[in-house]
């Protein structure tokens, strides 16, 4: 067998070729008919945007991919890889003590799977990045977030700079399970 790994990202042409590229040749506003990110329809204010990332590796998938595809609006990871299907499967698992858990570290979360999420991450003794000079403290996980930015990479929080009054931004029918 000859297989051999490689990175084409870190090819020094395609490094190039990706500097050179500006923000419009990346991101730019279309009318599709449809969002260009999912984000769009729960923001009003991005929905005005109506903003097409993506736009060059879009543009390299033609003669590859079908056109939906390739014009597919942008969901989060676990849709488009089908992780999303362990939400319910997770959620069932959560116990009462986990919720007293996820209380007593004072976080936020978007459901009782990301509480649960969290801790599995703790448990394997990991901690969200601080933050670091020009960032602050992600209100929900503390882990750290440019000046200029409302969403958390490390927990996906947004609006980040914000606490909420609940433990969970989900609702469900048994708690709103507000914070104390
Ligand atoms: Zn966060």
């Amino acid at each position: 067998m000859s297989l051999r790994t490689t990175y084409p990202y870190l090819y020094d042409e395609v490094l190039d070729l990706a500097q050179s590229f500006q923000r419009d040749d990346l991101i730019t506003p279309l009318d599709l008919g449809r969002p260009g990110d999912y984000a769009q329809v729960l923001d009003p204010e991005l929905s005005r945007l109506n903003t097409w990332g993506k736009i060059v590796l879009r543009l390299a998938a033609y003669g590859l991919l079908p056109e939906e595809i390739i014009w597919r609006t942008k969901t989060d990871l676990e849709f488009g890889s089908g992780t999303d299907i362990m939400e319910s499967i997770i959620e069932e698992s959560v116990t009462p003590q986990d919720i007293r858990e996820m209380r007593r570290r004072d976080k936020s979360f978007w459901s009782k799977y990301h509480g649960k999420l969290y801790l599995m991450y703790k448990d394997l003794g990991l901690d969200p990045q601080q933050p670091k000079a020009g960032e602050y403290a992600c209100t929900w996980c503390t882990g750290g977030i440019a000046q200029n930015r409302h969403h958390c990479q490390t927990c996906g929080a947004y609006p980040a700079d914000r606490r909420t009054r609940y433990l969970f931004q989900k609702s469900y029918r048994e708690s709103q399970y507000r914070r104390r």
